[in-house]
């Protein structure tokens, strides 16, 4: 047996806002941030486990805060009995009755439990000497299904026809598992589109993005529509007419006004538009499916749990479902994610970028393709070329394709000298 001995959180803050990487329509000066924590244990191994949330600067402020006040469910814990059943952890972290008042299962406080639920998953991955997604794809699918908190989702998906899903899934995993160690998971780019971006910034990041062997680019939109007629011309005239090219707004119009945005944008043929409206608006999102269609409705970044995800798949409000490692209630939550995904025949293309969030959304795609959707068609993980330097285990993105991770850990631990580098020592708020 082990014990949790400390519950170490960090502000760290990259000061992105000076180079306008990041910007878009709503976040014109984002400082990429983690609200970082390390349980440390007194076991022989040595090993520790790594997870954050992700904000855009004064964030950490509150996020911080909220990991810290989870403290008290750790430290002092022994640590089998909360790593062998990751299901009863996680429902024990949401269950706290005076924190779940601030959600419930939203906001600050759910990615904080995200947070020490993806570290203890990185202690776990690395105990067993396996990468995230291949400790997960390894699990039967009971012990799959076990993981998973059903409360609310059991009108659209039940234990029963989850446990489908996967044994349905299970005679393919081994054939899988060496397709994606020989040619990895599709990646696209949206390092190129940034709002703050110069045209001819834009057309030389979109001529690099289609020699690097990308299949998609995607380009921030909503702030003005005369400016993203030129800026979608240029890149249409830069990558070819049938590359596709899609749009993100990041939650900036009415839903009528998306409707009529994204149909004076259409023309210039769209892959996806992102994001038009509140993530919370689940029916403003149907309407606009059906508004733009055959544009297709991409959302899921902000969605702040697996409610959420099942009502914009019962509503037909998306067509493309962008799960987020660092905004839900950490992987058990995205797993049912995955699970309601897979039932609806959505495809799965997460949100990453920022700061980790590539390396840590990976597994669940790579998990999602070995073990629950068996597919990757129509598939595909966000890219964004920052920051990845910080990682112990940085994403190696070539050729347009994620290779798979075989270092044991979550993907979440970043370097001890990028955490005391990038420490925040202004004030935070109140303090
Ligand atoms: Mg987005």
């Amino acid at each position: 047996m082990s014990r949790i001995v400390a519950f170490e959180t960090t502000d760290i803050r990259f000061p992105t806002s000076l180079s306008l990487d990041g910007s878009d329509a709503m976040n014109p000066d984002p400082d990429y941030s983690a609200a970082y924590l390390r349980i440390v244990t007194d076991a022989a191994d040595g090993v520790d486990g790594h997870g954050f949330v992700f904000t855009i600067g004064r964030g950490n402020d509150v996020q911080v805060a909220a990991l810290d006040a989870l403290a008290g469910h750790l430290v002092g814990r022994e640590l089998e009995p909360l790593l062998d059943d990751m299901g009863r952890t996680n429902r024990a972290l949401i269950g706290d009755s005076q924190l779940r008042w601030l959600g419930p299962e939203k906001g600050v406080m759910h990615m904080a439990i995200g947070a020490v639920v993806n570290a203890l998953w990185d202690i776990k991955a690395k105990r067993a000497g396996l990468p995230l997604w291949q400790l997960l794809s390894r699990m039967t699918p009971d012990e799959i299904v076990a993981l998973v908190d059903f409360r609310y989702l059991t009108n659209a998906i039940t234990p029963d026809e989850a446990l489908q899903i996967l044994r349905d899934a299970e005679p393919g995993r081994a054939a899988r598992e060496q397709e994606l160690l020989t040619t990895g998971y599709p990646a696209y780019t949206t390092s190129p589109g940034w709002l703050g971006y110069s045209d001819e910034k834009l057309a030389r990041l979109c001529r690099e993005a289609i020699a690097d062997g990308f299949g998609q680019i995607k380009l921030k939109v909503g702030a003005d529509l005369e400016d993203d007629i030129r800026r979608l011309r240029v890149a249409r005239e830069v990558c070819g007419p049938d590359f596709p090219i899609a749009i993100d707004a990041n939650q900036r119009w009415e839903v009528s006004e998306a409707i009529e945005w994204v149909n004076a944008l259409a023309p210039f043929g769209l892959a996806w538009i992102e994001e038009p409206t509140s993530p919370d608006d689940v029916l403003g999102h149907a309407e606009i499916a059906r508004g733009v269609a055959p544009v297709r409705v991409a959302t899921g970044e902000h969605a702040q749990n697996r409610v959420i995800f099942k009502q914009l798949l019962q509503a037909d409000a998306l067509s493309v479902m962008q799960i987020d490692a660092a905004r839900v209630g950490g992987v058990n939550e995205n797993i049912a994610n995955l699970l309601l995904a897979a039932k609806s025949g959505v495809p799965v293309c997460p949100h990453a970028g920022g700061v980790g969030l590539c390396e840590a959304v990976q597994h669940l795609s790579m998990f999602d393709f070995v073990a629950v959707s068996g597919t990757r068609e129509g598939r595909m993980i966000e890219y964004v070329d920052h920051l990845h330097e910080h990682f112990v285990v940085p994403t190696d993105v070539r050729g347009g394709v994620y290779a798979a991770p075989l270092a044991p850990g979550a993907g979440m631990e970043m370097k001890a000298e990028s955490r005391a580098a990038y420490e925040w020592e202004g004030t935070r708020v109140g303090v």
